[in-house]
């Protein structure tokens, strides 16, 4: 099946008793036992339950994988992973990260003993001098936020496969239907689901997907145990979202192409930050590994100053100054002083993270009406 039939069909049967076609929230803790340990495959909702089965059939497709576990946010999830390792173990995780994978792995994480390692990614060839017999994962980001940057899932994979190391994407950025890291070697895809897998902004939900059965009953095991889980209804939410990914998706990318080339000319931009221009530095990367390029755009307004990129987002009409992406609407958000403000300036500046940088999530509206509104703020 191809991804649209997926996205809609897969792991959704009608529901045996009614013919219901569209996936049942079953709103229940527990399940009624014919006899002690005689069941139908329910006994409890933290262990199973019939739509968040459904949904993660689904999303083990959309995945190409085998396995699919979900969670109750994108930072349960990876938490969940972390658990499969031991103190000592060590992680090799790209210094271009989501601000909340960097506070679990830092602040939460690393006082269990396990240690972290945070080094530039997209030269691939330069990941190798830092494994040692400890490593054992390497965590990847691909976009990145807010600088796009791209690393070279499958170049990573082949160094993690000589080491014997775990590689885990998260996919966020891109979702399954711009890019598979399974199928370019990675053992694990995280999403946060929140953003692009549902798609209208209502669930926090976060996923895992793999092919190892060892790593899946593992996952499984702590899903469980640990707890972290979905409730029936977002799961149905998140069902319902993907039905529409891969339309959604296409006009993200159509929308984002027309917006990274609006700004591109536009004499108050400095620079613009979107992985399907030919001149960004990962261009050929991401040509290689993604299907198209994306909705999310960043941009740095001329003249280094904090006042008038402050102006500018305050002046949006269509765009929502928020938090967050990947919802059907278009939302911007201030970096510096929003999602990286516990980050020193100097250390932002470093990494290109200007003042005046502005990211926008470019939704699915019309992109006349959401040029016309870049139009009127930027001025
Ligand atoms: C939002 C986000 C997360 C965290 O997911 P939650 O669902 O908010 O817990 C992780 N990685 C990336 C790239 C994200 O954008």
């Amino acid at each position: 099946m191809k991804f649209a039939t997926k996205a809609i069909h897969a792991g959704v049967e009608p529901e045996p008793h009614t013919g219901a076609v569209m996936t049942p929230i079953f709103q229940t803790s527990t399940y009624a036992q014919e006899a002690p340990g005689v069941h139908k495959g329910y006994e409890y909702s933290r262990t199973h339950n019939p739509t968040r089965t459904a949904l993660q059939k689904n999303l083990a497709a959309l995945e190409n994988a085998q396995f699919a576990y979900v969670f109750s946010s994108g930072l349960a999830a990876t938490d969940t992973l972390l658990r499969t390792f031991q103190p000592n173990d060590e992680i090799l995780v790209t210094d271009d990260l989501y601000g909340g994978t960097y506070r679990l792995f830092v602040r939460v994480i690393q006082n269990f003993g396990l240690k972290f390692n945070f080094v530039p990614m997209t030269d691939a060839n330069g990941i190798e001098k830092h494994i040692t017999p400890q490593t054992k994962l390497i965590w990847i980001e691909t976009p990145t936020n807010p600088m796009m940057s791209v690393i070279d899932i499958e170049a990573v994979a082949k160094i993690a496969k000589k080491h014997k190391i775990m590689l885990a994407v998260d996919n966020t950025f891109a979702s399954p239907y711009l890019q598979n890291p399974l199928d370019l070697g990675a053992d694990v895809v995280m999403h946060s689901a929140t953003k692009y897998l549902g798609g209208h902004s209502d669930v926090v939900m976060g996923v895992l997907a793999m092919n190892d059965a060892s790593l899946a009953e593992k996952i499984a095991f702590l899903q469980n145990a640990v707890g972290a889980v979905s409730a029936p209804m977002d799961c149905f939410l998140m069902l319902r979202g993907i039905k529409t990914l891969h339309v959604r998706m296409q006009r993200h990318c159509e929308n984002g192409r027309k917006i990274a080339h609006f700004l591109r000319n536009h004499p108050k931009v400095e620079k613009v930050f979107w992985v399907g221009l030919e001149d960004h530095p990962n261009h050929e990367i991401a040509k290689k590994q993604m299907r198209d390029f994306g909705g999310m755009v960043s941009f740095i307004l001329k003249g280094d100053d904090l006042e008038e990129a402050k102006r500018v987002m305050s002046s949006f009409k269509i765009f929502t100054l928020a938090e967050s992406l990947g919802g059907v609407e278009s939302l911007c958000t201030h970096p510096a002083t929003m999602t990286h403000a516990s980050i020193p300036k100097e250390q932002r500046e470093k990494a290109g993270l200007k003042d005046t940088l502005i990211r926008l999530s470019v939704g699915i509206e019309d992109a006349d009406d959401l040029i016309g509104d870049l139009k009127q703020a930027i001025g």
